[in-house]
């Protein structure tokens, strides 16, 4: 990479209190998802004009969160551009557990859906991890479920969750070797830290994961050929933290007080990493891509297989 012509290190180990780097500008370049993702649903279209009908996704909204009627909308649109059917349901937020089991029933047993999402979060009173292990397995696109979850970690065949397989595609395609190098992941929820954390290890990584508790990750960080921040909070990472020429994934999605969008990562890190996410432009777009991904492989493994 590049990068590494873009610093001179004075001290060889990282972790070393004095350390000290002379650091020459470089401005890191940037993992352009968007354009990644728009690659991916090209090449997705072509898989889908070979199955004798479309892919079928069923998403399902529970109540009025501004959001998640976002990222709904969003999902729906690039099934549409890419040739996948998507069947919405958008149930009250009065509705109750059982009315939401009912309809992720109904979708298991319909064997023209292929795929199901429920968004989330979904309003209090419904136990969100009841509705998740309802769903099939083998429909199980979002790669949430225990036993997505489960094969994920013992290396077996499953569904992975979509925003880290997003980030492992952008990864690859800078032609990034993790092998021998060292990631960190900030943050271990059960939908990206921890599954990041467990797909690095599987390409080789050494891993280590920061949470609200780890007292030093700023110095974990420096350590880092890859940082993958995922906190959802903004600025937590700065070119302080930064090992020069290091690959930075910015996962996460706040709101600045003026309603601009950003991520976890501050804007300084441009100047210290080699190779860097946009928020919004980078994970986003990937994770909507590897839905789509998830979905096609499921309607092929339905379709094909006859
Ligand atoms: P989450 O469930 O709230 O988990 C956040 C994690 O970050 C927790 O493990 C938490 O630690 C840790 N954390 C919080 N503050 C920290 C700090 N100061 N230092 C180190 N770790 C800290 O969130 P999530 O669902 O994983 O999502 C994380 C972010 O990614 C959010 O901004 C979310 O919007 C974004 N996201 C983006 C996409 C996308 O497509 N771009 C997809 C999913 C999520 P504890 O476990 O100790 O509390």
């Amino acid at each position: 990479m590049g990068s590494a012509l873009g610093f001179r290190t004075l001290c060889d180990n990282p972790l070393h209190h004095n350390i000290q780097w002379e650091r020459l500008h470089m401005t890191a370049q940037l993992i352009d998802g968007k354009a990644l993702a728009r690659s991916m649903e090209a090449k997705l279209a072509e898989r889908i004009r070979a199955l004798p009908r479309k892919p079928v996704l069923a998403v399902l909204l529970v109540g009025e969160d501004p959001a998640s009627r976002v990222y709904v909308r969003n999902k729906v649109l690039a099934c549409e551009r890419t040739g996948i059917e998507s069947r919405s349901v958008h149930l009250p937020e009065t509705a109750t557990e059982e009315d939401v089991i009912r309809q992720v029933r109904a979708w298991n047993e319909d064997p023209t859906v292929d795929g199901i999402l429920v968004q989330l979060p979904l309003p209090r009173g419904i136990d969100a991890q009841r509705v998740i292990e309802t769903v099939a397995l083998e429909k199980d696109v979002d790669g949430f479920h225990v036993g997505s979850a489960g094969a994920l970690v013992t290396g077996r065949e499953g569904f992975r969750p979509c925003t880290p397989s997003g980030v492992m595609e952008m990864l690859e395609s800078i032609g990034y070797e993790l092998r021998g190098k060292h990631a960190l992941v900030i943050g271990r929820s059960n939908i990206v830290g921890k599954p990041m954390a467990m797909m690095l290890l599987e390409k080789d990584a050494t891993v280590t994961v920061a949470h609200s508790r780890t007292p030093n990750t700023k110095e974990l960080a420096l350590a880092a050929d890859v940082i993958v921040a995922a906190a959802g909070r903004a600025d937590l990472v700065t070119a302080d933290m930064v090992k020069p020429g290091a690959v930075v994934i910015d996962v996460g999605m706040n709101r600045r007080p003026d309603g601009r969008l950003c991520g976890d990562v501050a804007d300084d890190v441009r100047d210290a990493a080699g190779w860097l996410t946009p928020v919004p432009g980078g994970v986003g777009p990937m994770t909507i891509a590897m839905l789509l991904v998830n979905t096609v492989r499921s309607a092929e493994m339905r379709l094909l297989a006859q």
